[in-house]
């Protein structure tokens, strides 16, 4: 006899495991099926986030920023700090334990909020049933009134470089590096190509990325964007556009290997360029693989995400999906607010979510934060709109913490004042677009944050300077105004 569920969630990453806490905490007998096994090949859930996503990679950022500071950035302070080493296996031990703090925790809340672990696959077949296989092969049906799919994404592989996880390693092989290594490639200045060549740059490899898009960072506020590629160049970070890789040789070299690789400059001319490691970082694909059964009614959209409409319901009744398997950008808080949604409609509850107000975070130093639309989208849109700027280099807080790169820019309706976006590169981005996403939530206008009282001194004064600055009325520069 099959064992009975009322919800069934297939994946425990941030979306699938939000997913299924909320189901339990409102009620719902709930079952999570991963199959994920850690480096001890022991099932855990978390998904790519929490093993090898947003949570080592900041574990590997935070680490290699605090020996950049002390290398770098003490001396202006009057410290000297010499002898700085780094020990990179200890480094890396120190993101494994708190990859396993946080998947424990996970385990944790599934036990608390009753929620029932199954480790192994997961497969969807007609009629709300899902066939689970544990991993010793051992194979059970299982039928729910609801089923959630939460399957999430893996690293797009391109041909013209094939990850050996030698030489050649994608996002989760560059989080695993024993040594730094002297000359690093990566393969595309996306999101998370810049946070892990930011690692290793800071740790003293060269760093080139090679990116085919002629515009950096082409999906952020473009001012930002400008502002953020000078940083990095200041920084050291040989940031190639209008380069598209076309291939790659990995050839021995004594007893160590390195790689040569040939690309397509921004003239059309071939380069080549010789490395030790090289990431390949061109984009994450959703991941159905074996998921889905040939009756089970399920539909992908053409670019292989599970189809599903705004409530994430998909074709087959009963049926959802939600975080990096569908439609929308591939970040953590996305599938997981898109997990709370979806256990609460089951529940009877009639949740939305706002697709408009999704914070998007690069987490390198200064960080590169968006809310909302940019410029470039409000132009396309004939939207008609006002911009209020304050850079960090006048911050008094940005200038005791020796911060001033960057700044805040606020973009409001030109007659509702209605805040339509904010975009930040600068310390402690990703907090400060948090306040103006909240405020976002609440229909703020710029004059709404403009009439807020900010704690003095603090970084968020920035934010409430940008919002003044929209109309006219900023206190700490001479207003611009840009209309
Ligand atoms: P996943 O986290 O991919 O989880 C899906 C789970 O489903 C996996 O554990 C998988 O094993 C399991 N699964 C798949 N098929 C089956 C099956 N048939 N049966 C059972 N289990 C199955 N996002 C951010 O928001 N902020 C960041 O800072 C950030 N940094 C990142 C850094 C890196 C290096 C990477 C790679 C990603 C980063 N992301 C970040 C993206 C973020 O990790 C993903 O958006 C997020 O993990 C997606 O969540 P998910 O639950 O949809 O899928
Ligand atoms: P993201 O989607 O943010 O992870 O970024 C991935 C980046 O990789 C995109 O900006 C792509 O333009 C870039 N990319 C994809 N293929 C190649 C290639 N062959 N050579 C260089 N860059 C690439």
């Amino acid at each position: 006899m099959s064992t009975k569920y009322d919800v069934i969630v297939i994946g425990a990453g941030p979306a699938g495991y939000v997913a299924a806490i909320r189901a339990a905490q409102l009620g719902l007998k709930t079952a999570c099926i991963e199959k994920w096994k850690n480096k001890e090949g022991k099932g855990v859930n978390g998904g790519t986030c929490l093993n090898v996503g947003c949570i080592p990679s900041k574990a590997l950022l935070d680490s290699s920023h605090k020996y950049h500071e002390a290398k770098a950035d003490f001396d202006v302070h009057g410290i000297s700090a010499t002898g700085v080493k780094i020990n990179v296996p200890s480094m890396i031990q120190r993101k494994d334990e708190i990859v396993k703090q946080l998947t424990n925790g996970v385990a944790g809340l599934f036990t608390s909020n009753k929620v029932t672990s199954l480790f192994g696959t997961g497969k969807l077949l007609a009629g709300h049933k899902v066939q689970y296989t544990d991993h010793n092969g051992k194979e059970e049906i299982l039928e729910a009134d609801n089923v959630i799919l939460a399957t999430g994404s893996i690293p797009v592989a391109i041909p013209v470089a094939k990850v050996d996880n030698d030489v050649i390693v994608d996002s989760t092989g560059a989080l695993e590096f024993q040594e730094v290594p002297k000359r690093l490639g990566v393969i595309g200045a996306g999101v998370i190509g810049l946070e892990l060549g930011s690692v290793w740059s800071r740790l003293g490899s060269q760093v080139v990325l090679l990116e085919a898009l002629e515009d950096f960072l082409a999906i952020m506020d473009q001012q930002i964007a400008k502002d953020a590629k000078k940083i990095f160049y200041k920084q050291g970070l040989d940031i190639r556009l209008n380069c598209r890789v076309t291939g790659s040789e990995v050839k021995s070299k004594g007893k160590k290997k390195e790689v040569v690789v040939t690309y397509k400059d921004a003239d059309g001319n071939e380069q080549k360029e010789i490395f030790d490691k090289l990431i390949v970082c061109v984009g994450r694909r959703p991941f159905t693989d074996g998921l889905l059964s040939e009756d089970c009614g399920v539909k992908l959209d053409e670019r292989g995400s599970i189809y599903v409409n705004d409530l994430c319901s998909t074709s087959a009744p009963g049926v959802w999906a939600i975080g990096d398997v569908v439609r929308g950008p591939m970040l953590a808080h996305k599938g997981s607010e898109e997990g709370v949604m979806v256990a609460e409609r089951i529940a009877g509850q009639k949740t939305v979510m706002n697709y408009d107000i999704i914070p998007n975070v690069i987490y390198t130093h200064p960080e590169i934060a968006a809310v909302g639309q940019t410029e470039e989208q409000l132009k396309a849109n004939g939207e008609k709109y006002k911009v209020g700027i304050f850079p960090f280099a006048i911050s008094g807080r940005a200038m005791a913490a020796n911060e001033r790169d960057g700044m805040v820019k606020m973009i409001a309706h030109e007659e509702t004042d209605r805040i339509l976006g904010c975009h930040i590169v600068g310390p402690s981005a990703a907090d400060l677009v948090q306040q103006v996403a909240i405020a976002m939530e609440f229909g703020s206008s710029a004059e709404d944050i403009g009439m807020t009282v900010f704690g003095h001194p603090t970084l968020s004064e920035a934010v409430h300077e940008a919002a003044l600055a929209v109309n006219g009325h900023a206190i700490h520069m001479a207003n611009r105004k840009r209309r």
